[in-house]
């Protein structure tokens, strides 16, 4: 499980900007007893926009028996273009690419295909636990695999390993004027369902061929992008007084890939519309610093570093994940 950021809160939020504040009484409540402040989130956008971006390439996740870096990378690429996708940006870890043939094929395919490359570290430590000496030389070293691999020169896109952007506020600022002062641009994140946490699942009903176990995966992996794309735009709501349009994470998993048709179904039936990573961080929310040592998707540091609270949402369903099919 390379992504791993702390969800937390739970509670309610009680007078966020941007979100209404309705006073809800229940038909027991006397004059005497205070009126509970209830936030109701405003109405969702009928057309939000979305970037979908891929991390872990060309090795996310555990590989099933059955399959290859390279089958994953091209039936990943060949969905993304059946659906107009191309340009998706995909972000590349180099040290998996040592000595196996597979792996790096696997990136020619993908570029092949017409998808992009970005840096997500040679080896995706955390920064949390780095100095940030040491982090800026672990993504510039990144840089040889995307000169080589990549097609165009617009690689200078950086995605955070598990999301974290430095323990300490100096060492946030100084990582974000090295890569500033390099020419990248941080792929920040808005939407993230954790759908990496299915890939080992996954593999484990694959190889005990679970039916069952897969069809609950599959439903479970919806369920849960539902729940937290929701919950996702009820924060920006919080956040920014507005929603804005997001970038997705999401990982090349062997799982992903399979259930990306249904996935972007979805979405066009939550409304959404697909647009370019650079496009959508034009927005101005992508250039505002919540001047905070704090990590996770953008909407979540903003959260943090302002201490308003997070709207309610159903947790992943982690405990079941962890033991079925074993
Ligand atoms: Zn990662």
């Amino acid at each position: 499980m390379r992504h791993r950021w702390l969800v937390v809160g739970i509670a309610l939020s009680l007078s966020p900007a941007g979100v209404r504040v309705a006073q809800a009484r229940s038909p027991h409540t006397t004059n005497a007893q205070p009126a509970q402040l209830q936030p109701t989130p405003l109405p969702l956008k009928r057309h939000p926009v979305v970037a979908l971006t891929f991390d872990d390439l060309p090795a996310g996740g555990g590989l099933p028996t059955s399959d290859t870096r390279t089958g994953i990378a091209g039936r990943l690429a060949a969905v993304l273009n059946a659906n107009h996708l191309k340009g998706t940006y995909g972000f590349v870890i180099g040290s998996d690419l040592d000595d196996d043939p597979d792996a790096q094929q696997a990136l020619r395919i993908w570029t092949g295909a017409g998808m992009n490359l970005g840096d997500h570290t040679w080896s995706h430590p955390s920064l949390d636990s780095e100095s940030a000496a040491a982090y800026e030389h672990e993504i510039a070293l990144d840089e040889s695999v995307l000169r080589h691999y990549s097609r165009k020169d617009n690689w200078h896109w950086f995605r955070y390993p598990y999301l974290e952007e430095g323990d300490t506020l100096e060492k946030r600022n100084e990582v974000h004027g090295w890569l500033r002062a390099h020419g990248y641009r941080i792929a920040e994140v808005t939407l993230n369902f954790q759908d990496d946490d299915w890939s080992d699942p996954y593999d484990r009903c694959l190889a005990s061929h679970d039916a069952a176990g897969i069809s609950w995966l599959t439903q479970s992996y919806l369920e849960n992008a539902v729940e937290f794309i929701r919950l996702g735009r009820e924060e920006e709501q919080i956040a920014f007084g507005h929603e804005v349009p997001n970038v997705l994470l999401l990982h090349a998993t062997a799982f992903t890939t399979l259930m990306l048709p249904r996935l972007l179904e979805l979405l066009r039936q939550e409304g959404f519309r697909f647009a370019p990573l650079s496009k959508v961080e034009r927005n101005r929310a992508y250039s505002l610093d919540p001047g905070a040592a704090t990590d996770g998707p953008l909407t979540n540091q903003f959260l943090n570093a302002r201490h308003l609270k997070y709207p309610q949402f159903t947790a992943e369903p982690v405990s079941k994940l962890n033991s079925i099919c074993r």
